[in-house]
């Protein structure tokens, strides 16, 4: 099979380097490109990343030896790739101006930024979650004057812990969830070694994220109907987000409240019994199991279970009742694999089974 030529916008920074890092021997895509800012543009992948690098492989050779473009030359990168995966670290006014200029170049773009996150014609999906939601991209391309181009978001990586489980239980009516997350340093593209201020340190704040976390699920968990997707209007998301001394691995701590009375034993189920459409279940980065049930106390932990299904898989553990809600649990996730560059590769391989990619 011909491979898909695949860009990486942003290529340089933490989420660019686990795209290098995920893509090395991937079967349906080939890296043929990375671009980043004018700082990195026109030196070679290995020689702008140098002492950045902080995958555990080292840098593959062939993308190593290619030369950084600057994200600005959209005409150029456009003829050159099929599709870009977009993680660069621009405001969100000048994000959302390049991917839809990419997108008018007739390139699918598929993003880990928050620009397009609502934008109301673009989706936003978990493939085990929402798949039918990229139905809209036919309604954004005839906005856009496109044949191809588009653009297809990923949630925050926040929230990729609870939703899922949100998602396992929406049968049982979730009415009132309030999550504490503790997020990793690679979170904010830092390690422990060059953000000093986190070493042995907790810090109760993360600028934008409480409010992605408490609507994003709402728009993954909602309907596409009549050509428009319809987030959950019957369910409310309290969160607080907290950065703690973790290099990988968001962590979140739910209080939940259903409208449906629902034993233990059922929620359990529903989490061993989660049903993935076969065809995501078929994709070559699709975990085995989405959703692993631990019964131990003390899991999930982030030492132990991060690199679960290669950091594809959400663990989840804890569940008990709750005093003021009905139930509480611990959930546990891979910020910059599935809750970033991995998650966008299985967006991007459903898309590409689903005909979107050419
Ligand atoms: P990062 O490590 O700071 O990397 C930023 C990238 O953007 C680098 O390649 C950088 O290129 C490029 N860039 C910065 N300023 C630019 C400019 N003015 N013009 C063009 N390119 C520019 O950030 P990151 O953690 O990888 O995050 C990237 C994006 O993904 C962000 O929007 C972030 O919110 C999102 N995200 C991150 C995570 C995570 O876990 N880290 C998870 C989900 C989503 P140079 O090296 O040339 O400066």
């Amino acid at each position: 099979m011909k491979k898909f030529r695949v860009g990486i916008l942003g290529a340089t920074g933490m989420v660019g380097q686990r795209y290098v890092d995920l893509l090395k021997n991937h079967s349906w895509f080939e890296i043929v490109l990375v671009a980043a800012s004018e700082r990195s543009a026109g030196k070679t992948y290995k020689s702008a990343v140098d002492s950045k690098w902080k995958m555990e492989d080292p840098i593959p050779e062939k993308v190593g030896n290619l030369v950084v473009e600057n994200v600005c030359n959209i005409d150029k990168i456009a003829k050159n790739v099929d599709f870009v995966f977009s993680a660069i670290g621009l405001n969100k006014e000048e994000t959302k101006l390049l991917e839809e200029q990419y997108a008018k170049a007739d390139i699918p773009v598929i993003s880990n930024n928050s620009a397009h996150r609502w934008t109301p014609d673009v989706p936003m999906v978990i493939p085990e979650i929402n798949l039918s939601h990229f139905q809209i991209i036919e309604t954004q391309k005839k906005r856009l004057g496109t044949s191809k181009g588009f653009i297809a978001v990923k949630p925050n990586c926040s929230i990729q812990s609870y939703t899922p489980i949100l998602a396992a239980w929406k049968k049982f009516k979730p009415t009132e969830v309030n999550v504490c997350t503790y997020q990793s340093v690679s979170g904010a593209g830092k390690t422990l070694e060059d953000w000093k201020e986190m070493q042995g340190n907790v810090i109760p704040f993360i600028e934008g994220e409480e409010e992605k976390s408490e609507r994003e699920p709402l728009r993954i968990l909602g309907e596409y109907i009549d050509n428009e997707i319809k987030p959950r209007a019957d369910m409310q998301l309290s969160c607080q987000c907290i950065r703690v001394p973790v290099l990988y691995g968001h962590t979140a701590a739910v209080s939940i409240k259903f409208d449906e009375t629902v034993s233990e034993q059922e929620l359990i189920e529903s989490l061993n019994d989660y049903e993935v459409d076969p065809m995501v279940l078929d994709l070559p980065s699709s975990p085995k199991k989405f959703i692993t049930y631990f019964e131990e106390n003390d899991r999930p932990q982030v030492l132990r279970d991060v690199n679960i299904e290669k950091g594809m898989g959400i663990s989840v553990g804890r569940l008990r009742e709750d005093s003021i809600f009905d139930y509480k649990f611990v959930a546990l996730s891979h910020n910059t694999i599935r809750g970033a560059a991995g998650g966008a590769i299985l967006s991007a391989e459903a898309l590409a089974k689903m005909g979107y990619l050419g």
